[in-house]
């Protein structure tokens, strides 16, 4: 077997490993390596065509390959090398990386330390329940998307969208302006699921309805797709009986959530989060394993790619610190804790005696929509350390905010977060 060796290795050539890579190389990592899978870098954005993507981090709007092609720029005028067509298979113990690919076979890859940034993959029909049989014409959204913006090809002439996740109504604009007939976008739940902008700007201004309290209880059709029948749910998400329609339909496209791909992650023994279903972190994005770091999809689906970016620096810039043997040799380790209505929060856990950031970027999201609320972080001494308003919160959009490191002392043993309606 083919040997390599790399002060850091990569997987994963999207947003996050190559901004990752990019801030590792800043900060004084000699030899990096990116593995990616596919044949170019870029990762999910190379499909994603349309607008919206920059806005935080560039202050301007550019297009998903626009975005990415800045970072790839900048990797192709560095010495960081890349391979890609390179699948990494398995991440041994003793700092091995095990990848392949057609001119080298297998490869061995040793490193000082390696960062996780192989994104996410949708949910298909296998892991929800719908009755019926099992025609041709029912794909995930992103698969649509990759037909249509890499390959050049149209799914379908009437199609239905099972889900309001952000991939599912950006579909919808984008096959509603190739000439197809959306007939709707059905959500279990009593509101939309992806970012407030993608629902105003993808299906409101196109008149594509969207079933909020409804599923899917039967496909019908045996070589295609020829419809759907759609129910009501009610607050069990239990199908209500006599609300039953068929709609009529060549392709049912689902856009009904995504998993970070952790089976690398999993294989090698990172204590994963139930909820995030990514390695469970500290501020640095360190895994429970000391030269294992993780950043993007991988660690927690993201709305935004410039959440993404940003995250992948934190993780690029700790694992520099790790190999140039900079990190705080003693830790004390502070809990997260949060209240009911937060689904999950990124960092699990912080570092008390880390110094090296001013500030503790935080990721949270909230599992039921409100409005009005204020956010309040306190300590174990019931210190208040933040309190602000937010307007709106609801579980499409990911809730971030900084927490300015000197209010975490020594002392410090627990955080708690919490999300409550504003007193009148
Ligand atoms: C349809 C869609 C629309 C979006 N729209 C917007 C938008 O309008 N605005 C916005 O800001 N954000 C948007 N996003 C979100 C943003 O694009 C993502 O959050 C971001 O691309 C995630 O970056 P990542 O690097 O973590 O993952 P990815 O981009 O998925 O990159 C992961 C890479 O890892 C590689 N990989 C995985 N496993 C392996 C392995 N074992 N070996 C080697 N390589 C591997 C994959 O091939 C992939 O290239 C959108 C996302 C999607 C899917």
């Amino acid at each position: 077997m083919k040997k390599l060796a790399y002060d850091l290795v990569i997987i994963g050539g999207g947003p996050a490993g190559l901004a990752a890579a990019l801030e590792a190389k800043k900060n004084g990592v000699q030899k990096i390596l990116i593995c990616e899978r596919a044949p170019y870098l870029g990762g999910i954005l190379n499909q994603c065509i349309h607008n919206g993507f920059g806005l935080q981090y560039f202050k301007e709007e550019l297009t998903g390959p626009e975005y990415a092609s800045r970072f790839i720029e900048d990797v192709e005028n560095s010495d960081i090398d890349v391979k890609l067509e390179t699948m990494v298979m398995e991440i041994l113990e003793d700092k091995k990386v095990i990848a392949v690919n057609r001119k080298d076979g297998m490869v061995q890859i040793d490193t000082k330390a390696l960062i996780l940034a192989m994104g996410c993959r949708e949910r298909t029909r296998g892991a929800i329940t719908i009755p019926g049989s099992r025609p041709s014409g029912i794909m995930t959204a992103g698969t649509a998307q990759s037909y249509v913006n890499l390959e050049g090809y149209i799914p379908g002439k009437e199609v239905v969208i099972l889900g309001s996740g952000d991939i599912g109504l950006i579909m919808a604009r984008r096959l509603t302006l190739e000439g197809v007939n959306v007939k709707g976008v059905i959500e279990l739940m009593p509101y939309s699921t992806g970012l407030i902008r993608n629902k105003v700007q993808c299906l409101d201004d196109f008149d594509i309805p969207l079933l909020l309290s409804h599923s899917i209880i039967e496909v019908h059709g045996k070589e295609r797709l020829q419809g759907v029948t759609i129910a009501e749910v009610d607050k069990n998400l239990k199908p209500i009986e006599g609300t039953e329609h068929y709609v009529s339909c060549d392709t049912l496209l689902l856009s009904v959530g995504l998993i970070p791909e952790n089976e690398l992650s999993n294989n090698l023994g990172c204590e994963m989060d139930k909820v995030t279903r990514g390695p469970v972190v500290n501020e640095k994005r360190i895994t429970n394993i000391p030269w294992v770091f993780a950043c993007g999809n991988v660690l927690h689906v993201h709305d935004l790619v410039d959440n993404v970016t940003q995250e992948a620096e934190i993780a690029g810039k700790a694992a520099a610190d790790f190999i140039n043997n900079k990190m705080n040799k003693e830790e004390k380790d502070v809990i997260i804790t949060h209240d009911n209505n937060i689904g999950y929060i990124v960092p699990q856990h912080i570092d008390a005696l880390n110094n090296t950031e001013q500030m503790i970027k935080f990721f949270l999201r909230v599992k039921n929509p409100d409005e009005n609320v204020r956010l309040i972080v306190k300590d174990n001494f019931d210190k208040t350390l933040l309190n602000f308003k937010k307007s709106i919160v609801e579980p499409g959009t990911m809730v971030t905010f900084n927490l300015p490191r000197e209010f975490v002392t020594k002392d410090t043993s627990s955080i708690d977060i919490t999300i409550s309606k504003e007193q009148a």
